[in-house]
C-alpha cells in the first residue's frame, strides 16, 4: 500500500532538484552558499546575528532597539511592520508606515533590514525599503508568494511552517529557486509537537540544522525567540543552536527606555540588549575556538 503524498528524503532531488545538494553538488559536501545581503554573509564563516523588536511599534522605540541592538554587536535589523496575529482584533503592524520607520533605523545604524511580506500584492512596497524579506511561518506554503518573492530576486529568508516536514520546507524554498532567486536563507523557529505550548512556545528542532545542510547548499539560522516564547530561555537556545551549526540567529530584542512599557508583541520572548551582548560574546569566543582548532590541525 502506498500513501498519495507521503514523500520522504529520498523524493528530494526531484522535489527541489535546484537546491539539492544531492543533485547539484559539484563535489565539495561541506561547501555553503553564502548569500549576501550588503555586507552582511550568511553561510560564511561567522554566523550572523539579527535582532530587533517583534514589531515596529513607533519611530521612538524601533531607532532605541536598533541603536541597542547595533551596540550589542548584531549584524542586521528585524522587526515587523505587517504582523501575521491570531486574531484580527490585535496590533497588526503599522504597514509602509512601519517599513519607512525600519528604513530610517537602518540609514542610522548601518544595519540592512529584513522584514516580512505576508500578501503577493505587498511584495515590490516591501522590496522598495527591506533588504531582505521574511516569509513567516504560517506562509511557508503560501506558493503565489514564494512566486512573488522569488521574482523580486531580493534575498528571502523563508521561515520554517511550524508543522512542516524538511520535505515541504525544501519544496516551499525550491518555488522562490525555480523563479531564479537562489538568494535565500532558511530558518528553524520551532516546530508544533508534544509538548508545545505546557512550557515552551514551540519544540525548537535542532537536529534538523544538520539535516538541511545535508540536503542543501543553503544557508541556516535559528530563531530562538519564536522556538521558545520564553525570554530566559533565548540564550541557550541560541548557544545550542551555533553548536549544532546554525549559520545565524535572529532573535527579538526589547529595550527599557524604548518609549514603551512593554512590547505589544511577543513581550515575554523579548531579551535584553544585555543579553543579546552575551550571545554574540559567545558567538565569538566559538569562532576564535573554531579558528585555533583549524590552525592546529594544519
Ligand atoms: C516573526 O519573526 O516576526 C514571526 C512572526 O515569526 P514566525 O513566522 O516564525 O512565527
Ligand atoms: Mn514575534
Amino acid at each position: 500500500m502506498s500513501i498519495a503524498g507521503n514523500v520522504g528524503l529520498a523524493d528530494l532531488p526531484r522535489i527541489c532538484p535546484l537546491i539539492s545538494r544531492r543533485v547539484q553538488s559539484s563535489g565539495d559536501a561541506t561547501e555553503t552558499r553564502v548569500v549576501a545581503v550588503g555586507d552582511v554573509r550568511f553561510g560564511d564563516a561567522r554566523p550572523v546575528i539579527i535582532a530587533g523588536p517583534c514589531a515596529v511599534e513607533s519611530r521612538e522605540q524601533t531607532l532605541a532597539v536598533a541603536r541597542a541592538v547595533k551596540a550589542a554587536g548584531a549584524d542586521m535589523l528585524r522587526g515587523g511592520a505587517f504582523k501575521p496575529r491570531t486574531s484580527p482584533h490585535d496590533f497588526q503592524g503599522l504597514g509602509v508606515e512601519g517599513l519607512k520607520i525600519l528604513r530610517a533605523a537602518s540609514r542610522e545604524t548601518g544595519l540592512p533590514v529584513v522584514t516580512e511580506v505576508m500578501d503577493p500584492r505587498l511584495v515590490e512596497t516591501v522590496s522598495e525599503y527591506a533588504d531582505m524579506l521574511q516569509i513567516g511561518s504560517r506562509n511557508m506554503q503560501n506558493y503565489p508568494l514564494l512566486i512573488e518573492a522569488g521574482k523580486s530576486g531580493k534575498p528571502v529568508l523563508l521561515k520554517r511552517g511550524m508543522a512542516a516536514s524538511l520535505c515541504e520546507w525544501l519544496g516551499a524554498a525550491e518555488y522562490l529557486a525555480k523563479e531564479g532567486n537562489l538568494e535565500i536563507v532558511l530558518c528553524e523557529r520551532g516546530i508544533k509537537a508534544f509538548p508545545a505550548g505546557e512550557y515552551s512556545r514551540n519544540v525548537l528542532d535542532l537536529s534538523v540544522i544538520p539535516a538541511v545542510q545535508g540536503e542543501t547548499f543553503l544557508p541556516v539560522i535559528v530563531d530562538p525567540s519564536h522556538a521558545t516564547g520564553v525570554a530566559e530561555m533565548v540564550e541557550g537556545a541560541s548557544r545550542a543552536a551555533i553548536e549544532y551549526g546554525s549559520h545565524g540567529l535572529i532573535i527579538e530584542v526589547a529595550c527599557d527606555d524604548a518609549g514603551a512599557e512593554k512590547p505589544r508583541c511577543d513581550a515575554a520572548q523579548a531579551i535584553s540588549p544585555a543579553t543579546l551582548g552575551r550571545i554574540v560574546s559567545f558567538v565569538d569566543a566559538r569562532m576564535e575556538c573554531r579558528a585555533m582548532r583549524k590552525a592546529h590541525a594544519v
